[in-house]
């Protein structure tokens, strides 16, 4: 996939394709950022761009890979000789013998394509030994070879090889364009991508990862206690609510309500201010937001907020499900 099509981090992406263009990208680079929000995704339209032979400009864009020569789909595939991706084996850790091996590659001239781009996923992974093998390299690259180190935890990395690199850094994605990746390369139907665009938290991964039929349930759930609060102040209504809260007596169905009912709460704030609609999660639940802003003002919202952020916290330190649902309904 090439950089145009990558979702989220416009700016960014921008920002690789001119420094290609301009031959100054810094030839070791460390993308970091939450996980599941396209770093490597970035990394291997980077190695398209940098070895397509056949570049494009595309409109509003720049310069950018064409994704459809031998060298753009041997790349997407994994098997292309100068762009060499490496991963965390079996054993979870990414050994010296494997980066010993890349380093030594990367000292010849690339084989088919214009640079060699060796690709470390989870780079957090490298053993500290292979880590020391990587360092001079790093910090004098061969002419002809980029380095692209990817991690969601660069803390974990030694100071040598981080301040080595120029770091880039992601942030989390929309929930509107986790929605259309869904959509568009998921299969996903609006509803459900969604519901599970608004509970990811901004990182596609972990969109993937939900069941959306459980998130899409969990959302249904949280908006249902919402109507249910927001205009009663009749003990038992809310008591009743509360159990649609609590639904299964699961400690994980119960966290994932609460997490759709933050989302919920987030956008009757995105209402409330008059902040831009494509901010919103649920974008789709738009009516019934509409109808809850009316009984939750700004003070209202804030505190319902800090309520659920509170019980996620109580779920947490073991606090059981039952107690967590009722004093949830009551406060909010
Ligand atoms: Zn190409």
């Amino acid at each position: 996939m090439p950089l145009r099509d990558v979702a989220g981090h416009r700016h960014l992406r921008e920002l690789l394709a001119r420094a290609v263009e301009r031959e100054s990208l810094p030839p070791s680079v460390i993308f970091t950022g939450p996980e599941g929000v396209g770093k490597r995704l970035t990394a291997m339209a980077l190695a398209q761009l940098l070895n397509c032979p056949t570049p494009v400009v595309v409109e509003g864009f720049g310069r950018d890979a064409c994704g459809v020569c031998a060298s753009c789909r041997r790349i997407a595939r994994g098997v292309h000789s100068d762009v060499i991706l490496i991963e965390p084996g079996e054993t979870g850790a990414i050994k010296v013998d494997r980066i010993r091996d890349a380093v030594d590659k990367a000292a010849y001239r690339p084989f088919e394509g214009r640079r060699r781009v060796v690709i470390i996923d989870d780079a957090d992974a490298v053993l500290v030994e292979a880590q020391n093998a990587l360092l001079k390299t790093l910090e004098e690259p061969p002419s002809a070879s980029s380095f692209v180190l990817v991690t969601s935890t660069p803390d974990l990395l030694l100071p040598t090889v981080r301040s080595r690199c120029q770091h880039i850094r992601f942030v989390r994605l929309d929930a509107a364009d986790i929605a259309a990746v869904l959509v568009n390369a998921h299969d996903y139907d609006e509803t459900s991508a969604h519901a599970a665009a608004s509970a990811a938290d901004g990182s596609i991964g972990a969109a993937l990862a939900g069941d959306s039929e459980d998130v899409a349930a969990a959302r249904d759930a949280a908006a249902s206690l919402l109507q249910g609060v927001a205009s009663s102040t009749d003990p038992r209504r809310r008591l009743e609510s509360a159990k649609l809260l609590v639904g299964a007596s699961d400690r994980h169905e119960l966290a994932r309500r609460l997490r759709a009912l933050a989302s919920l709460l987030r956008d009757c704030g995105v209402l409330l201010s008059g902040a831009d609609e494509r901010c919103l999660a649920n974008a789709d639940l738009k009516p019934l937001l509409g109808g809850l802003v009316r009984a939750f003002d700004g003070d209202r919202t804030v505190r319902a907020f800090s309520v659920v952020d509170q019980a996620l916290e109580a779920l947490e330190r073991n606090g059981s499900p039952k107690i967590v649902a009722d004093w949830v309904a009551f406060q909010i």
